[in-house]
């Protein structure tokens, strides 16, 4: 796929654009580090952020952006209702929290952001509602296989418009991709530089220097190629920017076929079939 410049969208299946680039913001710490990560996104061009209520960084992602002089509506916000929300059902109050938080009228992307069992499906009924009500411009969901996507399928109604899902050359996930694309699903990679652990790679190191790249620009230039939306994650200025700088070069087909080789099924994160144990150790 050729992806030529940074205000690049794609169309979401309800119509919505979405950039293909945007910044993550897990672990930037709410105040000052949040807040001169986004405005400095904002400012190289960047127009998607990637929040979440789990970061307790809402506040000051909001911040950021009212304070960035690009208008709301041309910045595309994504946040996320974390697990004990959805154990307790108080899905809707989440929302308008995270709304409050960010001093936002309205969300783009609400997702789930963990899919827990026995209680998602009930969730993915508020999500709807909301975005019935126009709160939020598009709904979807994150960590979910192929299992949980065909048990939105039945439950029917509004179906995700994107997944958000741990993505970088040690989990390609075809399959999973290839179902996506069939149910005109948009994927969207968290983890895209697999938390800084794949750069050393020797045939990342080699296509680099190639094209007069770093690793990092190689990685996030492939998962734009498969089709994948990307969302890396810098607390640094200059990394912010070089991150961006993905759009003047062209991997081969065999280059991207090749990268795909690297995958080994390796997770940075919780599986999406066993996440609450994962969670619950680390309370
Ligand atoms: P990333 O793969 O984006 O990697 C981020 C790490 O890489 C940071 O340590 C960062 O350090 C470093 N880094 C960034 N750019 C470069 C570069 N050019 N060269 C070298 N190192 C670099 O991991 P994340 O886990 O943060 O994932 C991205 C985003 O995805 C998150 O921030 C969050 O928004 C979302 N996410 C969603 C999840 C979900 O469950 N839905 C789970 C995890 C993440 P530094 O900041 O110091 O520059």
């Amino acid at each position: 796929m050729q992806v030529s410049n940074i205000n690049e969208t794609v169309k979401l299946k309800n119509g919505v654009e979405m950039p293909y680039l945007g910044l993550g913001v897990y672990k930037a710490q709410d105040g000052e580090e949040v807040i001169n990560s986004v405005s400095h996104a904002l400012s190289s061009g960047y127009r998607l952020i990637d929040t979440a209520s789990f970061y307790d960084n809402e506040e000051g992602v909001g911040e950021a952006i009212r304070n960035s002089g690009v208008p709301r509506d041309e910045i595309f916000v994504t946040t996320k209702i974390w697990i004990d929300d959805q154990e307790r059902g108080s899905v809707r109050k989440a929302f308008e929290t995270s709304l409050d938080k960010l001093g936002l009228e309205y969300i783009d992307l609400y997702l789930i952001h963990w899919p827990v069992p026995g209680k998602y499906l009930e969730v993915w009924k508020v999500l709807q509602t909301l975005y019935k009500e126009g709160k939020v411009k598009a709904i979807g969901v994150s960590n979910c296989l192929v299992h949980h996507l065909e048990s939105f399928k039945e439950l029917g109604g509004i179906q995700p418009m994107l997944v958000q899902n741990e993505f970088h050359p040690k989990l390609v996930q075809q399959e999973l991709l290839d179902y996506c694309e069939l149910n005109n699903i948009q994927y969207q990679a968290w983890s895209p530089l697999m938390r800084g652990r794949i750069l050393d790679n020797q045939l990342l190191k080699g296509l680099a220097s190639r094209y007069g790249k770093t690793p990092a620009q190689v990685v996030l230039r492939w998962a734009l190629q498969k089709g994948v939306a990307i969302i890396p994650k810098s607390v640094h200025k200059e990394r912010i920017v070089e991150n961006s700088e993905i759009f003047d070069f062209q991997l081969s087909a065999d280059e991207v076929k090749a990268i795909d080789t690297l995958n080994d099924d390796t997770r940075t994160g919780a599986h999406p079939d066993n996440f609450m144990e994962h969670f619950r150790k680390k309370a």
